[in-house]
């Protein structure tokens, strides 16, 4: 018996698992690896809509929650996963660089975030007309190397079932769930888009958005810090970069295709100005909910049956405060948002 039983190990699996381990819980989590959306995921964090130059909803605490979790990670896993850097802005036309101005300086909620100062291009190869602004605590997790060696944590401490979840051996017996012989007081499903094929949860409604990204070499860029403009660059290492991503409404599927691909060189190639080679490309589907907010809670029918889901596009950002928003629900009872709850769609 245990006293919870876990359906997905992607940034949301992974993030209450480590809770529940941080809690002394017992647990088990059933994965099978796949193009998750966390996997596939570029893993930056930024606490600005750079489209519109507006906060991201609940912003300043989930930052700090990020810090936390993935510190833990890190001290627990024996692996560096946060990358701390400043994001650049690359500025359209002199409108935006008025708007930057005005919100930098007088919009409180911004402050903390975006500096004031409007900068020259950072780097001789990227090019910007307009000049660009710097965009405070952003960065990258580094969620391919968390994934995999928290599940080598898991595999090592029996936590973890590498098998694909069979809804129909489901079972509910006496107040807990049974699942081939396994007992658990509560189950959580962490699923990502596959809860369109939950028959506990496939009534949310959930719409799915395809996201490509790339790898690129590009030799001598030395490139220290993330540019956005259409497309962002991101640094890895040694010159290697992550170019993204791309956001498809329809054809929700998550294979790599041309369209995507051109989308992403395109407007790659309008402000970077060095050769570079294609190393790797990528497709995912987020999963992404119509009011774009995530889904907690508990199932209206089946008690101790629990969800945590839609983090759509920031699924770095959301996971370690959801994570924890959840678990003290189902432990404390404390109160879940209700812009986050899955009651809102009863
Ligand atoms: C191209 C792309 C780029 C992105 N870039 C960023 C970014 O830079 N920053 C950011 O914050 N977010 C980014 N995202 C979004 C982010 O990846 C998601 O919000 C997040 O990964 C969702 O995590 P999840 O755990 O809810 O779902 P998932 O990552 O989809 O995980 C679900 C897990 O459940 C497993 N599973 C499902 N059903 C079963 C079953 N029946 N049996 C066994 N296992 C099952 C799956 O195999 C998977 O491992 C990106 C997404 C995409 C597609």
């Amino acid at each position: 018996m245990v006293d919870y039983f876990i359906v997905g190990q992607g940034l949301a699996g992974s993030c209450l698992a480590h809770k529940l381990h941080k809690e002394n819980k017992s647990y088990k989590i059933i994965d099978i690896v796949s193009n998750s959306a966390s996997f596939v995921s570029s893993g930056m964090y930024n606490p600005v809509v750079l489209k519109r130059f507006t906060p991201v909803w609940n912003a300043e605490p989930e930052i700090e929650k990020l810090y936390q979790v993935f510190r833990e990670f890190e001290d627990l896993l024996k692996v560096k996963l946060v990358y701390n850097s400043d994001l650049y802005r690359i500025f359209a036309n002199e409108d935006e660089v008025k708007t930057w101005k005005k919100k930098s300086e007088r919009n409180e909620n911004l402050k903390p975030f975006l500096d004031t100062q409007i900068y020259n291009s950072i780097n001789p190869y990227i090019k910007a007309d307009f000049g660009m602004g710097k965009v405070f605590k952003s960065g990258k997790i580094f969620v391919r190397e968390l994934l995999r060696e928290f599940r080598k944590f898991l595999l090592k401490n029996n936590n973890l079932i590498d098998d694909i979840f069979d809804f129909s051996f489901l079972k509910k017996d006496n107040g807990f769930y049974n699942y081939k012989g396994i007992k658990a007081l509560k189950i959580v499903f962490c699923d990502g888009y596959a809860l369109k094929y939950n028959p506990y949860f496939s009534y949310l409604p959930m719409e799915g958005v395809k996201g490509e990204t790339m790898v690129i070499h590009a030799n001598g860029l030395e490139l220290t810090d993330i540019v956005k403009s259409k497309v962002f660059i991101m640094p890895m290492e040694k010159d290697y970069y992550y170019v993204g991503a791309t956001y498809h409404y329809r054809e929700i599927n998550d294979e790599i295709s041309e369209e995507g691909q051109n989308e992403l060189i395109t407007n790659l190639n309008k402000f970077l100005k060095i050769d570079y080679k294609i190393i790797k490309k990528f497709a995912g589907i987020r999963p992404t909910v119509v009011d774009r907010r995530p889904l907690l809670g508990e199932h209206p029918e089946y008690e101790n049956m629990f969800i945590l889901n839609g983090l759509g596009s920031r699924g770095v950002m959301l996971a370690p405060t959801m994570a924890n928003e959840l678990y003290e629900f189902m432990e404390n009872s404390k109160e879940l948002l209700s812009e986050v709850n899955i009651k809102r769609f009863n």
